[in-house]
């Protein structure tokens, strides 16, 4: 894992051009949801921004800054979206993100982080390797409970080469979500193994927050299992475990012997390959949707790829860097998901794909900062409902729980749309149909 000094180059360059606070101008429609950084949109203070807490990491590395009151909340209240880090680097060669990263472990380091809340979620990943801290056991819970619990929803296949990883989120809160991605695994023919109690949580939670120590026996606790048990595909219907496996794992193990695959890419593969079969719409679409990037799998769904190396005059790095812009997150997938299921018609919001506007849940700050995180959803729900959308669909438990805190727009997991429409069997006629 980097440390802060490891930024100093970051922390020099930053030349307050206020880049990281909006979206890229090519997107932009007007003011209204030009802002792209929570809480600099929260609390227009540049402290609350990417740069400023770049600036504030620099004081840190320095000594200039001591732990006053309220610097804690302020470093926690970053939601770690990442939208700070693309848009600098559309102008800059920078690590605004990895800087907030590596000042929240100092901050851990030096025995000040992280909140409380976090510390308790800790301790409940430690005591029954899961955020809530409910019995481990009941972690595979969602397996029997197919058929009223008659039925395993899946059996998995024991010698496949794939497996599926839950998440705490979707095993605890969401085991519906669960159940549906087996159904359509089965559905493609997929051979998965469930891991079960063999599952542990990804570790996610602990690096966002600066807790990477307890961090890395997540990732050599889960990647032992996983390669215990041969599996060379890793299928995750959690946005935040597939931005974890991807950014966080390689920091610590190259997991070049490992495939993550979020399960929205593996239906949309499905799709391409025939394997699937939806119904087909007998009416033009009846459901207006809009998309909502989950960040962790969007702009942060990029594996991370270590640099060592030499930084030159003007930034110049040698050898180049392959830098982690966004470009390659897992963005088309669940809208050709989207677009192949008869009756949605999918409208984009102005905030989208790299330039997304976070759901206020991430970094921990639904759990260290909740009325942060009901604002930030509140105004994600404001751009969705203006985008003249009847419902938002996404494909991420953290997202789906801040963005239902009210009922003021629909929500649906992509998963819940395709099992839906699986169920309704070919060919089944249009969304009035299978999605009542
Ligand atoms: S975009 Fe980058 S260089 Fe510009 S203010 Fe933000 S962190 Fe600093
Ligand atoms: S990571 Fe997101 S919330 Fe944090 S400073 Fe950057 S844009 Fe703002």
């Amino acid at each position: 894992m980097d440390e802060l000094k490891d930024f100093l180059h970051t922390m020099l360059s930053c030349n307050h051009c206020g880049q990281c606070k909006w979206i890229l101008g090519p997107k932009m429609r007007g003011w209204d949801f030009a802002e792209v950084c929570p809480i600099h949109q929260r609390h227009h203070w540049d402290a609350y921004s990417g740069q400023g807490l770049v600036n504030i990491a620099q004081e840190v590395l320095e000594g200039t800054l001591q732990y006053e009151p309220g610097l804690l909340d302020l470093i926690y209240s970053c939601t770690t979206c990442g939208a700070c880090d693309i848009n600098c680097k559309s102008v800059r060669d920078m690590e605004p993100l990895d800087t907030i990263l590596a000042l929240r472990a100092r901050c851990v380091a030096d025995g000040q982080g992280p909140l409380p809340a976090h510390r308790e979620q800790t301790e409940n990943v430690v005591r029954e390797n899961n955020i809530y801290g409910r019995p481990h056991a009941e972690r595979a819970e969602w397996l029997g409970q197919a058929d009223g619990g008659a039925k395993p929803a899946a059996s998995g296949s024991p010698g496949a080469s794939a497996a599926l990883f839950v998440g705490c989120a979707i095993s605890y809160k969401y085991p519906q979500t669960a159940r549906d991605i087996a159904q359509i695994l089965n559905a493609g023919d997929v051979e998965f193994q469930v891991l079960g109690e063999d599952e542990f949580c990804c570790g996610g939670p602990l690096w966002r927050t600066g807790q990477v120590e307890e961090f890395a026996k997540s990732v050599k606790r889960n990647l032992g299992v996983l390669r215990r048990r041969g599996i060379r595909t890793l299928i995750t219907g959690c946005a935040e475990c597939y931005g974890t496996f991807q950014g966080g794992y390689p920091r610590l193990d190259p997991m070049d012997d490992i495939e993550v695959v979020h399960i929205s890419e593996v239906i949309a593969r499905l799709l391409d390959e025939g394997r699937l079969e939806l119904p087909v719409a007998s009416s033009p679409g009846r459901l207006r949707v809009t998309y909502h990037d989950p960040c962790m799998l969007a702009r942060l769904g990029e594996k991370y790829v270590p640099w060592e190396g030499e930084i030159k005059a003007f930034g110049r790095h040698e050898p180049p860097k392959q830098w982690r812009r966004g470009t390659y997150g897992v963005y088309d997938a669940p809208r050709q998901v989207l677009r192949a299921l008869p009756g949605i018609e999918l409208i984009e919001m102005v905030r989208s794909e790299e330039c997304g506007y976070c759901c206020g849940a991430g970094g921990g700050v639904a759990t260290g900062n909740p009325e942060l995180a009901a604002w930030t959803a509140e105004e994600r729900l404001r751009e969705a409902r203006a985008s003249g959308a009847q419902a938002i669909v996404s494909c991420c438990p953290f997202c789906r729980e801040n963005l239902t805190r009210d009922d003021s727009l629909p929500y649906y997991e992509l998963t819940e749309l395709v099992a839906r429409a699986l169920a309704a069997g070919t060919p089944a006629g249009d969304v009035g149909r299978w999605l009542s």
